[in-house]
């Protein structure tokens, strides 16, 4: 395998089908919290939850009428929304009554077999009393009946990955009251089928563990019967439905319901409530909240909070209706308040993308629904009300915020505000934008920015040139922006099984819909039929920053027949398409994408960023091409030349030849020759890097190639090797078997082919040397650092050392300059270097830590080989993440923080820094620099984001 491949491989990441499923089991308790335990068969020995340990739990936090139990801090044990709500209550935002049940009730409720806490049963029934005063209403009353939702939460924001419960409460003692309180049948009968449809969906269905086929989930069932009815009425949208169809529908439901999952639907306000709760806890254990939360990494162990809230309503009529809003442009950052609503609406049909939705003002008109009248013009002072709570929320929490509300007859109600989800793109211009308004200052500005905020920012778009003349298959909202080309599939599952055989997918679906994550996650892009820039999917889409287009009405998905339909041409599976998510355009084929502008926005971010960064940033980079982009990016010299990838790709014919033949000599004297004969190329492309790095330093790396991948295969290739060897064929294949290893990983490289071989070592010296020294003659600075890799013991230093004060000496005279400034230093990646790291210290100016081999040879791990199994070690918890992208703190950590301090121990000022994979992810970087390296080191497209997470760990230790 190649040092390519190994450098993929380290990188790949895990396949969801690798890590799912993952199974959730808490067992023992420690303190007063449950933990999780990888897998534990017997409980008895355990303390009841609900017996003993739960006694002194508040689990129910209270917010009405002003005041709360909690607030915006308590995130962790009220979960987002429900600390959000308490703080909205505070801000005496018109928030409906209710209550927050914790993650921790969550936690307990999992450790104690999916049975909630005893003492659970009298904290609900006391903040139902004072709800129900706050409200004026009675949960259960038969004359005057409060309704409440039960809604998850979890500490972060899992959007449309958990279950919610609408309408909790209707059953046959509390409709004919609720019909009576508001006069309005057709209302509380929409309200009731809407209770069936969730309730058997979420808590009779998939809280009790059965998964029916694709297609024949109770859910889908209902829909069905409801769509059947539409059509023989004739009616085109649900709101045509009457009371009495309405009426006859909730008796066929409640039948079907019983059919199907064997059970009555609960008449009993009490049993529908407990039922939502544990629903809702169960859910944080369904498979797509699992799926999000391994491509999060959410940790199993947070849970969920419950939030069951007084019900408003927002399907009241032609009067009442229900809304989502970010209070900046989530797409684009743009400071203008944005958002969808649909008139007569419940609760999920804005972001299940039933109906195209509303636009909110003018700013959030678009090519897709500009026909609609928003809530500014239809409803002024509303929306003026909801515009003056957007600017409080956004003073308040000086961020952006994505708000739900609902408007019951005229009256405004807000249901959730938090933290909104955000493009790169947008989080850099409105973190920008809010450091102009002196709402943040700059170390909120660079905390503010995600460093995976900035690889989204980079990424590519669809080229100009080749949009210009693309066949146009249809518009969509541009819900994710950048571009992406692939080849059509039309399931998630489709979207997995095709990129695990090495296919690039764009992931085509009717509407936007949560289950769809997992080929959600492996899709280059997203595009869907139906929804609205704030449906589900757009807005996990968006978190990512992955290119996204919905609503694309034109194109019409048949799921079942594995195709599409757009202006009269059909497009089956397999066809490649390609999407501009920054427009929302759809094109036919493969088109060409370019890499992100130059950016102003960006610029002035990194120049802040960087005045709080004290760890420096370095690259990987071995040619001048990308030493240019590097630089472009901030990187402050190159940390790692492999000298070896000058013979691979295009235009390495001629020193790959010369390289192959020096391996293959026999004696010194053929090696000598071909070595002369590959020194001008060495030298020249050495040369080239160093001058494109402007007097930055650049660390050379002595060459540490696998032999025997350099070793001619083809019977044309070892022919030409044979002339101009002036040996036989035979002679060659002979000399190249003689170089086979059983472990080529820890077989004859790095500085053992130096030892063995002083003249390779020496020709490279001299190439560097020479280089420098051509370069400073002509005023061009230039500072190498010579990096001996794969070493294990001083004296190999000591060896190399010798040779290369020899070259140095010659090199001088030759060129006739006193000296050439250079430092000579070693790799970290061998564990017994790591323990003499004071002994090595003494032969070295620096060190640099191969992570990739260092984790390799600490782990005992393969890095050609651990695909295998890797996937089973992080899907079992055995591991928490792949120690080749995220250092091993713990274990491999250890190695570096002693090899550290022994160092600097024996050479005060010894310079640190790391050049494996690892080296541009944020964890790393952050532990790098808490372990004092002076710089990292990763590949020139990670450069910003090693650069920000820098000045992220500076600030998180309070360093600046
Ligand atoms: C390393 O081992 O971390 C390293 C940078 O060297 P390579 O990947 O080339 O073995
Ligand atoms: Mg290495």
């Amino acid at each position: 395998m190649s040092q390519e491949s190994k450098k993929s491989m380290a990188k790949e990441g895990l396949t969801f089908a690798e890590v799912f499923p993952i199974l959730f089991r808490f067992s023992a308790l420690k303190g007063s919290r449950a933990v999780v335990q990888p897998v534990v068969s017997n409980h008895r020995t355990q303390p009841r939850i609900g017996e003993t340990m739960s006694k002194s739990k508040k689990y129910v936090y209270l917010f009405a009428g002003g005041a709360a139990d909690g607030n915006a801090k308590m995130k962790n044990l009220l979960g987002g929304k429900g600390a959000n709500l308490a703080e909205m209550c505070l801000l005496k935002l018109p928030v409906p009554a209710g209550f927050t049940v914790t993650t921790e009730c969550c936690t307990d409720f999992f450790a104690n077999r999916s049975k909630l806490p005893a003492v659970l049963d009298a904290q609900v029934r006391a903040a139902v009393l004072k709800m129900e005063k706050a409200m004026g209403a009675k949960f259960g009353d038969p004359s005057n009946p409060l309704l409440v939702s039960c809604r998850s939460g979890a500490r972060k924001s899992m959007p449309g990955m958990m279950e919610t419960v609408l309408n909790v409460g209707l059953s046959s003692k509390t409709i004919p009251g609720l019909i009576r309180k508001t006069g309005n049948e057709r209302f509380v009968y929409d309200a009731y089928r809407r209770l069936i449809m969730m309730y058997a969906d979420v808590v009779m269905e998939k809280a009790e563990g059965l998964e029916p086929a694709e297609g024949q989930g109770i859910r889908k069932q209902l829909d069905g019967m409801l769509g059947t009815v539409k059509k023989s009425k004739g009616y085109k949208s649900d709101t045509d439905l009457t009371a009495e169809d309405l009426k006859a529908l909730v008796v066929a439901f409640k039948q079907r319901v019983k059919d199907a999952l064997g059970k009555e639907f609960p008449d009993d306000p009490w049993k529908q409530l407990w039922g939502g709760v544990s629903a809702v806890f169960k859910s944080w254990n369904g498979k797509r909240a699992v799926s999000y939360r391994r491509i999060e990494g959410i940790p199993d162990e947070w849970g969920t909070a419950v939030n069951v809230q007084a019900m408003v309503f927002g399907n009241m009529g032609e009067n009442s209706a229900t809304g989502v809003a970010f209070s900046r442009n989530p797409a684009t950052g743009e400071n203008k308040f944005y958002g969808e609503w649909l008139v007569d609406a419940q609760g999920e049909d804005v972001v299940a993308g039933i109906r195209t939705p509303s636009p909110l003002n003018k700013a959030t008109k678009n090519e897709q629904n500009k026909h609609l009248m928003s809530l500014e013009e239809v409803k002024p002072k509303l929306y003026k009300q909801l515009y003056d709570i957007r600017t409080r929320l956004e003073k308040h929490y000086k961020d952006m915020q994505d708000i739900e509300f609902t408007i019951q007859e005229g009256v405004l109600y807000m249901l959730q505000c938090r933290s909104g989800k955000r493009t790169g793109t947008a989080a850099l211009n409105m973190a920008m934008d809010m450091l102009k308004e002196k709402l943040i200052d700059a170390k909120t500005l660079v905390m503010r920015v995600e460093p995976t905020h900035l690889d989204q920012l980079l990424h590519p778009f669809v080229d100009p040139a080749a949009e210009k003349v693309a066949i146009l298959i249809g518009k969509g909202l541009p819900a994710g922006p950048g571009g992406a080309t692939g080849q059509a599939v039309f399931t998630a599952e489709d979207a997995v099984a095709w990129v695990a055989n090495g296919k690039k997918v764009i992931l085509v679906r009717e509407e936007t819909n949560p289950e769809d994550i997992e080929g959600m996650r492996v899709a280059q892009g997203i595009l869907t039929a139906r929804g609205g820039m704030t449906s589900h999917a757009a807005l996990v889409a968006r978190g990512w920053g992955k290119c996204c287009i919905v609503g694309a009405g034109e194109i019409h998905v048949d799921v079942h027949g594995k195709k599409m339909s757009a202006g009269g041409k059909t497009y089956a599976e397999g066809t490649w398409i390609t999407l501009n998510g920054t427009k929302g355009i759809v094109y036919e084929g493969e088109l060409a994408m370019v890499d992100a502008t130059e950016n102003p926005q960006f610029k002035a971010f990194m120049k802040i960023v960087d005045t709080f960064r004290t760890l420096g940033v370095r690259t990987n980079a071995d040619t001048p091409e990308d030493a240019k982009i590097a630089l472009a990016y901030g990187a402050e010299g190159i940390g790692l030349f492999r000298t070896e990838h000058m013979f691979y790709g295009a235009g390495t014919d001629e020193p790959l030849f010369l390289l192959r033949k020096m391996i293959l000599s026999s004696t010194p004297a053929e090696r000598k020759q071909a070595l002369d004969e590959l020194f001008p190329f060495v030298k020249r492309d050495i040369k080239a890097t160093l001058e494109a790095m402007k007097g930055l330093p650049v660390t050379v790396r002595l060459l540490d190639p696998p032999l025997h991948e350099f070793v001619p295969q083809s019977v044309e290739k070892q022919a030409e090797l044979a002339k101009a060897l002036g040996i036989t064929l035979e002679q060659v294949k002979t000399r190249g078997d003689a170089l086979h290893e059983n472990n080529p990983m820890m077989g004859h490289r790095g500085v053992r082919l130096g030892v063995t071989y002083p003249e390779v070592t020496e020709m490279q010296v001299r190439a560097i040397l020479e280089a420098a020294a051509e370069l400073n003659k002509a005023k061009k600075a230039s500072k190498p650092e010579i990096m001996i890799p794969v070493t294990c013991d001083v004296n190999e230093l000591k060896h190399q050392k010798v040779l290369i004060a020899k070259v140095k000496a010659e090199v001088c005279k030759k060129m006739n300059v006193r000296d050439i400034p250079l430092l000579v230093g070693t790799m970290i990646e061998i564990p017994r270097a790591a323990l003499l790291a004071d002994r090595m210290a003494t032969e070295s100016d620096f060190f640099s830590f191969g992570t990739n081999d260092l984790t390799q040879m600490g782990f005992g791990f393969s890095r050609d080989d651990i695909g295998g199994f890797l996937g089973h070690y992080v899907g079992q918890k055995i591991l928490a993440a792949d120690p080749f992208q995220t250092i091993d703190q713990d274990g491999i950590g250890q190695l570096i923080q002693m090899s550290v301090q022994k160092g600097r121990k024996v050479r005060k000022g010894l310079k640190v820094g790391i050049c494996g994979e690892q080296g541009g992810d944020p964890a790393s970087v952050e532990f790098c620099f808490k372990s004092g390296l002076n710089y990292v080191s990763c590949s020139p497209f990670r450069v910003p984001i090693a650069r920000l997470a820098a000045a992220q760990a500076a600030i998180k230790a309070k360093k600046v």
